[in-house]
């Protein structure tokens, strides 16, 4: 079996399937449960990643990187379905374009050095965490849009914190990130949809009840 196919067949055993989704937090931890997986899973074929030139190794990431965006892409899809559900509203989902050069992006990043698994597993989970942010932001606008009212928050979570380690340092430029709005414009100008490599802030939102919109303005929306 070549290692490609040994990759992605670890990481398919290996990577948990996304169920309970009942929001874009949740969406957003499956999407940053699955870099560590693939990290283990580079891992588990026993090669050593510095001596693996970059052409080589995005052939290698190509399959499984394509696998774990699709199952990011799912968890948001769920995440929103959810919010549809919980706002009572009959809408379809918007979804993030899958970044075809994620493989090349990550050998980039890790080609010929000596990284850690940790930073191998941060790489792969900023790329699929905007997949889960891009498609929460496109149906938070479309609401919007639409004339339904928003109410949009982003918390605080430190990368630390998130993965155990109490002591992390607050990050100040998230923190001034964080809020709550009653409207997409003014939560995108306030950078609550903008993130650093390794942020782990969870961003959600809800729709107001006052307002409802048919199927036939949605559709109309998305032409
Ligand atoms: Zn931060």
């Amino acid at each position: 079996m070549s290692d490609k196919d040994k990759l992605l067949r670890i990481y398919l055993k290996a990577r948990g399937k996304a169920t309970g989704i009942e929001s874009y937090a949740d969406a957003q931890d499956y999407a940053l449960s699955l870099g560590g997986i693939i990290a283990d899973a580079l891992e588990g074929t026993g090669l050593e990643l510095s001596d693996i030139p970059e052409d080589e190794l995005v052939a290698m990431l190509r399959p499984v990187l394509k696998q774990a965006q699709g199952d990011a892409l799912n968890a948001a899809r769920l995440a929103q379905q959810a919010q549809n559900r919980a706002s009572k509203l009959r809408l379809g989902v918007l979804e993030a374009e899958i970044d075809g050069a994620a493989a090349e992006a990550v050998a980039g990043q890790i080609a010929g050095r000596a990284i850690s698994k940790e930073y191998l597993a941060r790489a792969v989970n900023d790329r699929l965490q905007h997949i889960v942010d891009e498609t929460q932001r496109k149906n938070i606008k479309a609401r919007d849009d639409m004339g339904l009212g928003v109410h949009i928050v982003r918390k605080y979570s430190s990368l630390g914190l998130r993965s155990g380690t109490k002591y992390a340092e607050p990050c100040q430029w998230c923190l001034d990130r964080c809020g709550d709005w009653d409207n997409y414009q003014e939560a995108y100008e306030a950078g609550c949809f903008e993130r650093h490599e390794g942020c782990c802030c969870q961003i959600d939102y809800d729709v107001g009840s006052t307002h409802t919109v048919s199927k036939d303005k949605w559709n109309w929306y998305n032409k």
